[in-house]
C-alpha cells in the first residue's frame, strides 16, 4: 500500500517512520510512504502557503494553489482515497483502517494547519477523518495515527497475527488485562488462573474480563456488540 503525506512539515515524520515496527514494515516494503510539501509548489519569492481569510477573522488559511499543485504531482493509483485530516471528519476507527486496507492501494493524507485549508480543496478530497472531538494545531498527528494503525494491520508488520485478533475493537470488545513476570510485584499478584496452565479456564477468564471491561468502560461499544450477537443468533438457521 502506498501512502502520500501532503504536509508543510515533512520532517515531522522523520522519527516515527524510522522507529519500531513501522520502520521494519517500510524496510520490508509492506507499505511505502512518500512526502510532498505544498511549499515546494509555490511560485512567489516568499514561498507563501497561507493567506488571510476572506470575510475577516483570526487565523490564516492554507491557499488552494500549492495544495492542488502538490496533489496533482502525485501518481494516481486505481484504488485511491484522498483524506483530509479534520476535526470535522468521520471518526478514525479500526473499521476505517480495515476498510482502507480492503478498498485502497493508495492513501493520500492531507495535513492542515492554521484555520485549515481553503474550502475549494475539498473538491479533491474523497474523505475527511477526525482523530477525536478536540482541536490540534496540525494534521500531522492524526495522519501519523492513521498511517500507524493501517500499517500495523498489513500482513507481515506484526510477527504473530494472533496477537492482533484479541486486541481492542477487533471483535467489538476491549482487550483483556495482560500480565508478565514476576508473579507478585509490590504485593500485587497475577491472577491465579493465568498461572494454572488450564487453557480453557484462561480463555474463559479472558473473555469474561473483555465483557466486564467493555460493559463498564464503554457501554456504547457493549451495546453494539450485544446487538451484533443477537443479530448473529437470529441469522442462524
Ligand atoms: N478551524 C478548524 C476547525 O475548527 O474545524 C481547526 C483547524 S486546526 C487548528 C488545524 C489543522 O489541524 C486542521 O486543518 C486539521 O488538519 C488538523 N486537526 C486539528 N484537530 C484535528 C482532529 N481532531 N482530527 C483531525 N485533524 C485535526
Amino acid at each position: 500500500m502506498r501512502f502520500d503525506l501532503v504536509t508543510l512539515f515533512p520532517e515531522f515524520f522523520d522519527s516515527p517512520l524510522s522507529s519500531g515496527l513501522i520502520a521494519k514494515a517500510l524496510a520490508k516494503n509492506i507499505a511505502t510512504v512518500h512526502r510532498t510539501n505544498p511549499r515546494d509548489f509555490t511560485r512567489d519569492r516568499h514561498r507563501k502557503v497561507d493567506d488571510e481569510p476572506y470575510g475577516g477573522g483570526a487565523g490564516m488559511v492554507i491557499k488552494p494553489e500549492p495544495v492542488f499543485a502538490a496533489l496533482d504531482s502525485l501518481p494516481v493509483f486505481p484504488r485511491r482515497q484522498v483524506i483530509y485530516l479534520s476535526p470535522q471528519g468521520e471518526p478514525m476507527t479500526q473499521d476505517l483502517f480495515k476498510a482502507l486496507i480492503s478498498d485502497c492501494d493508495q492513501v493520500v493524507l492531507l495535513c492542515g494547519h492554521y484555520e485549515g485549508v481553503d474550502e475549494r480543496v475539498m473538491t479533491a478530497v474523497t474523505r475527511e477523518v477526525s482523530l477525536g472531538d478536540f482541536v490540534l494545531t496540525c494534521g500531522e498527528i492524526p495522519a501519523l495515527a492513521l498511517l500507524n494503525g493501517v500499517i500495523r494491520l498489513l500482513p507481515g508488520t506484526v510477527g504473530k497475527v494472533e496477537s492482533l485478533s484479541a486486541d481492542s475493537f477487533e471483535d467489538g470488545l476491549l482487550d483483556y488485562p495482560h500480565y508478565t513476570r514476576p508473579p507478585e510485584f509490590n504485593g500485587l499478584a497475577v491472577p491465579e488462573v493465568l498461572r494454572s496452565g488450564n487453557h480453557q479456564a484462561i480463555a474463559q477468564w479472558r473473555r469474561d474480563q473483555q465483557l466486564q471491561r467493555t460493559r463498564r468502560r464503554r457501554p456504547d461499544l457493549y451495546e453494539k456488540w450485544q446487538a451484533a450477537q443477537s443479530q448473529l443468533s437470529s441469522d442462524k438457521p
